[in-house]
């Protein structure tokens, strides 16, 4: 076998770049993957499964699957968005930024609706930022600086296996010789967590009551704490006190958060007063704040609309210009409103993550999903065009969760005739614009 260095995991946002992968002498089947956690290695060796889809499969009208080529389903999938009045695209993290590019060029075509992951995961951490700004850093600066690393409201252990490893609590760092011994730990969970148990402190905030407890910390911070409630939260003063005062002696702290506190009551308030206890901090000493983004490249998704139209999810592209309302323009709310007349998903998997009522009403829809896999979203699809594995047999650049870019790379060829995201886009662009005579 032939041993490819320096590969890079399409799986989570920590986007580990120090894979490994044992490939065939004729450069086509990977055999070992080194390095990956139990998530990253599963993706890569799913993409080399035997029963995996090579041809585009459109349902007929009995709800079975007939195989089409790819030049029909670029003609279904151009007819059908030339041809709505309110199509939405959705999706975009599971993909490199080049093919998001492409789609930005598909959605301006059509005057899409444009949505990524973001709307169901850290949309409102990305309305904080714009409402508060963001005291940020690298991931290479918490492994060679933080002595002080708090997870709120997530849970690495299972989401972001590597992240406690490479970056947040157990790496020696250039300042942080004594590894994870020379770091304070603190996860904020209503749940006893897999992360929770490897913690100096696990504070059980009560759920949903998230913004009191950022609250009761700032008041520690202005040096009221002895005016505090005895319990705030479900957290004792006495506890709150103690793990305040140890956050302002940090030489480098940091706050990772996640769904928990993006998701739960108060929402993009939550992280506004997240950001705020942060900003405090940095009277004392020198704090960073982080969400813990999942899909791999939902940040560059962010980026990439965010060069091109100034925002990053919820992009209204139907009048010839972008506009931006969370609320009125999220994948979610424009689906339950019956506001939609297409579906268009490449990168992602609504039928698994919106709410039940969302999927039935997209069910109704005619639907593209562009995915490497078979997926809940499928099943309510009326075409799935099975991709290249973007970081597996197509390179291209994705955005790791501290918004540094990565260049990923091919590591195997895709099977014979399949399209890369990009490719297929670019074919639905060419048609359409045949269609639509520009
Ligand atoms: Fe892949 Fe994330 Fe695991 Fe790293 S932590 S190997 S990026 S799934």
């Amino acid at each position: 076998p032939v041993r490819v260095t320096d590969v890079v995991c399409p799986f989570c946002g920590t986007l580990c770049d120090d894979l490994e992968c044992d490939i065939s002498d004729d450069g086509k089947k990977i055999l070992e993957i080194y390095n990956a956690c139990a998530i990253g290695a599963e993706k890569f060796m799913h993409s080399q499964s035997d029963d995996r889809l090579v041809l585009p499969r459109m349902r007929q009208e009995d709800g079975t699957w007939k195989n089409v080529s790819y030049e029909e389903a670029v003609e279904y999938t151009a007819q059908m968005l030339s041809n709505a009045v309110k199509p939405l695209m959705y999706g975009w993290s599971s993909t490199n930024c080049e093919a998001q590019s492409m789609g930005s060029k598909v959605g301006e075509l059509c005057g899409a609706q444009m949505d990524n992951t973001a709307t169901v995961c850290h949309g409102s951490t990305l309305i904080a930022i714009q409402d508060a700004g963001v005291p940020t850093c690298t991931l290479g600066e918490i492994k060679n600086r933080a002595d002080f690393i708090i997870f709120w409201g997530c849970n690495p252990a299972h989401a972001h296996p590597r992240h406690m490893s490479r970056y947040s609590i157990f790496p020696r760092g250039f300042f942080t010789g004594k590894g994870h011994k020379g770091r304070t730990f603190v996860v904020v969970d209503p749940r006893h967590t897999d992360t929770a148990s490897l913690t100096d402190y696990h504070l059980p905030v009560e759920q949903g009551r998230d913004y009191e407890l950022l609250s009761a910390l700032r008041v520690v911070f202005h040096g009221e704490g002895d005016r505090l409630p005895e319990v705030v939260a479900g957290i004792p003063k006495e506890t709150i006190i103690e793990v305040g005062e140890k956050m302002k002696a940090a030489r480098f702290g940091c706050i990772f958060f996640g769904m928990g506190v993006t998701q739960s009551i108060s929402k993009n308030h939550n992280i506004d007063m997240a950001i705020n206890v942060t900003r405090d901090l940095n009277e004392f000493s020198k704090w960073s704040i982080m969400p813990m983004r999942g899909h791999y490249n939902v940040t560059g998704s962010g980026e990439v609309w965010g060069w091109q139209y100034g925002y990053p999810f919820c992009i209204d592209l139907s009048r010839g210009y972008a506009r931006y309302n969370p609320g009125e323009s999220s994948s979610n709310d424009l689906i339950e409103r019956g506001e939609l007349d297409a579906v268009f998903v490449l990168g992602s998997d609504p039928g698994a993550h919106f709410p039940f009522s969302a999927v039935k009403k997209m069910n109704k829809l005619p639907c593209v999903c562009v995915d490497p896999h078979i997926t809940p979203t499928t099943v309510v699809a009326d075409l799935h065009v099975p991709v290249a594995f973007v970081g597996v047999e197509v390179g291209g650049c994705a955005y790791r969760m501290d918004s540094v870019p990565i260049e990923t790379h091919k590591v195997v060829d895709p099977p014979e005739g399949v399209l890369t995201d990009e490719e297929f886009l670019e074919k639905v662009y060419e048609r359409m614009k045949e269609i639509k005579g520009v």
